[in-house]
This record gives structure tokens, C-alpha cells and sequence, in this order.
């Protein structure tokens, strides 16, 4: 089964009650098992999608913003006790391997208990961290290449394609970048991270965030209609809509999101939900 689970689709690390999860998806494509980033929730949206977290073998990290990251080393630890005994291998910007070891540093007892107590076999050799450059990624059994976008003020931030039996490609965070559609060139399905700006205000007032935070949302992501601009380019099967800003908000409906792609885009739009599975 080829398919995409957006198990967490909301775009910055605040939460609220009943509302979506940050960043994270499932890519399920030629029999392997892939993550791409660890926001808050990811571990129990893999698990509500009918993935044993025994099974997690290959997790990518897009950039190191908290919400695509926070709960990765949770959810590592969290696949360790549930059974993992083979290696995980873990994809990233350059820092992530500082991010993991400081994550062990933090749990060191906990961690050093379940081997001693429980006969665990050790975390540390368990996962294997890649630091990514753009261009190729070695990865066996399907071609995967990084994009290097531009998310200030994060240095490190990659966009991934996937290429199989289908083309996946996840833009992670970014500014509108035509070469972002050159580089989904002929996807199945992109899934890219989307803002409203006219969302802009109702967020601030909710979060009592102020010029900085309006300045980093525009000038730090992609609006919907350039979202639609970049799937074009592309020549995309499918766009999926993910890290959505605003979300959740009744004010902004799918067909208003759709309806701004779609100037540019001709193709199915999917304004994505938590835990939503999209066929390849
Ligand atoms: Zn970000």
C-alpha cells in the first residue's frame, strides 16, 4: 500500500484544545516506512494510523523548529520500549545529531535503567544519524534527493523527494521558491506547507504575538496562492495543503484555500486533516 498519513498538520508549536497537531507525516511507499518530521502528537498519530511503533526504521527531519522536532526523540525512545530491536536511521539538517545526543543526555537514567532493568538493547546503538547536504541522499530501495529552501532564520532547511513505484516530495518550511516546483517536477503528490494571510491577524490576537511574530510568518513561509504557483510548476498529481496558518480556524474554509490554489494550480487541492491518508 502506497499512501501519505498528515498526522499533524498545523504549522507552529502552540496547541489547543481539539484542535490539529504540529508537523509531521507518514510516507508508506514501496514497503518502506517513512516519517518526515516529529512534531508534538507524531508517535500517537503513527500509532492511530495502524503503524506499530516497532516498526519505525527511517525518520527525516525537514529543519530543527520545535514544531517538526520536539517530540522526535520521544518518539525513538517511545519505538525502543515498544519493542525495536533493529536500527533506526535518521535524516536531518546538521545539528540533529546534537539535538539527539542532547535528548539521551536528558534521559540518561531512564535510558540506562531499561537496559539494566528490563534487558533493553542499548538506544545508542540503535539509531544511526545522517547529517543531509542537498543533492542525492544514499538511501536503499528508493531514490531520495534534498532541496535546500529558504525558512528564515533557520540556516538548515531541506524540502525531500521521494521516487518510487510514486513521487512524494515535502517541501518542509519555506519561502515561495519557483525552483521548489522544478524540484517536485512531475510528483505524485506535494505536500507543502500553506499560509492565509488574511488568518494573520486572528492568530495574533489569539497569541498575543506581535510585530515579530507577523514579520516571521510572512516572511518566512509561502502563501496560498504561490503554494498553487509552486504545484504548477511542478506539474504535481496532487497538492496537499500541510502546516496550515491559521487551521482550525471556521472563519477560513477548504474551498477558500482550494479557491486561491487553484488560480494557479488546475489540479486537486486537499486541505489536510490530522491523520488523513491520501493514496498514491
Ligand atoms: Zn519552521
Amino acid at each position: 500500500m502506497n499512501r501519505i498519513v498528515t498526522l499533524g498538520v498545523k504549522g507552529g508549536p502552540s496547541l489547543r484544545a481539539g484542535a490539529s497537531m504540529p508537523s509531521s507525516s507518514l510516507l508508506e511507499l514501496d514497503g518502506q516506512l517513512i516519517v518526515i518530521d516529529a512534531g508534538l502528537g507524531v508517535a500517537r498519530g503513527l500509532v492511530e494510523a495502524g503503524v506499530a511503533l516497532n516498526r519505525l526504521a527511517v525518520v527525516f527531519v525537514t529543519h530543527l523548529h520545535s514544531d517538526h522536532v520536539l517530540e522526535l526523540g520521544g518518539l525513538i525512545h517511545t519505538a525502543w520500549v515498544s519493542g525495536r530491536k533493529d536500527r533506526i536511521r535518521v535524516y536531518g539538517p546538521p545539528g540533529v545529531r546534537a539535538y539527539w545526543a542532547g535528548f539521551q543526555a536528558a534521559m540518561a537514567m531512564d535510558i540506562h535503567l531499561r537496559v539494566v532493568d528490563d534487558g533493553r538493547v542499548p538506544l545508542s546503538g540503535l539509531v544511526e544519524v545522517v547529517e543531509v547536504e542537498a543533492g542525492v541522499v544514499p538511501f536503499e530501495g528508493l531514490r531520495v534527493s534534498a532541496y535546500r529552501t529558504t525558512h528564515p532564520p533557520v540556516e538548515h532547511s531541506f524540502a525531500y523527494r521521494f521516487e518510487g513505484a510514486k513521487t512524494a516530495v515535502f517541501s518542509g518550511d519555506t519561502v515561495f521558491d519557483p525552483g521548489l516546483g522544478a524540484f517536485a517536477m512531475g510528483a505524485d503528490v506535494l505536500v507543502h506547507e500553506a499560509l492565509l494571510p488574511e488568518g494573520i491577524e486572528a492568530i495574533l490576537q489569539r497569541t498575543g504575538g506581535g510585530e515579530k511574530l507577523r514579520a516571521h510568518l510572512v516572511g518566512s513561509h509561502t502563501m496560498i496562492d504561490d503554494v498553487g504557483r509552486v504545484a504548477a510548476i511542478g506539474k504535481v498529481g496532487k497538492l496537499v495543503l500541510n502546516h496550515q496558518v491559521p487551521v482550525d480556524d471556521p472563519a477560513f474554509t477548504d474551498a477558500m484555500w482550494q479557491a486561491r490554489a487553484g488560480v494557479a494550480y488546475d489540479g486537486p487541492v486537499i486541505v489536510a486533516r490530522d491523520g488523513m491518508e491520501i493514496a498514491l
